[in-house]
């Protein structure tokens, strides 16, 4: 959740869930899980402690490598490969979660898409940068709607947030753009902010005469 929610779109998940009775912790490490015969409780780096009996825990996807081992590709995380998304073996080419590109192994439809087409371009011999893709991650959890399209990861260096307050306390919406593309909208806003004072104070006029 940390790629997809700012401190507001977090601040109201969190109440939505506190309301559901649960407590939330952030920024919160587990240091040790205790009990005897089954889990009675973790204990947190912090050193407070909470009573537990089911542990689950998020470590990310893991991809299944074997068949690509016993073939003899290079493996590490993933099935590695070079930014044309080629294996370690020139005819075979992997894309989406299963593949390791330098440093980083993909977790989202959108950048396993955009994958899948950089390495089809490379299969026909011509080497396509990957497109920018545009991500959609959707939370499942019932009664509330928490979705992040596009570019996330805020404060990214050539990116702009655009928040949108929305209608309540409950409501958040925030936009990441390029800059280029925030200074644009920024531009387009505030000309039809004025577009709509001039109307109003015409409406105005002409309710006086
Ligand atoms: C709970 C959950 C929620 C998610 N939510 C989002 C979201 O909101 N937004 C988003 O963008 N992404 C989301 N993702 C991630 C997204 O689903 C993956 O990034 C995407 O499906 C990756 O596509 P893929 O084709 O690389 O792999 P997969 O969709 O995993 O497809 C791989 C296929 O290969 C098959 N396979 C594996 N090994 C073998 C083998 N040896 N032989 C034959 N077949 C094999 C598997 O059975 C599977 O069908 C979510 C993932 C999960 C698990």
């Amino acid at each position: 959740m940390d790629r997809q929610l700012d401190e507001r779109g977090s601040a109201i998940l969190q109440r939505y869930r506190e309301g559901l009775g649960m407590s939330v912790e952030t920024n919160a490490r587990v240091a040790r899980c205790h009990g005897e015969g089954r889990l009675a409780g973790v204990v947190f780096e912090d050193g407070k402690a909470v009573e537990a009996d089911i542990l689950v825990a998020c470590a990310g996807i893991q991809p299944n490598v074997e068949i690509a081992r016993e073939a003899g590709l290079e493996v590490g995380r993933g099935v590695k490969v070079d930014s044309t998304m080629r294996t370690s073996d020139p005819d075979i080419f992997a894309g989406g979660d299963v593949a390791e590109l330098p440093g980083s192994v993909s977790d989202l439809w959108a950048v396993s898409v955009a994958q899948g087409q950089v390495a089809a371009a490379a299969m026909f011999g011509r080497e396509v940068a990957p497109a920018q893709p545009n991500t959609l991650v959707s939370l499942k959890l019932e009664g509330i709607d928490v979705k992040s399209y596009g570019l996330i990861e805020p404060g990214t260096t050539g990116q702009d947030a655009i928040v949108d307050p929305g209608g309540d306390d409950n409501e958040h919406r925030l936009l990441i753009v390029p800059t280029a593309a925030a200074q644009r909208l920024h531009a387009r806003r505030a000309r039809v902010l004025q577009l709509h004072e001039e109307d109003t104070d015409k409406v105005r006029g002409d309710g006086s005469d």
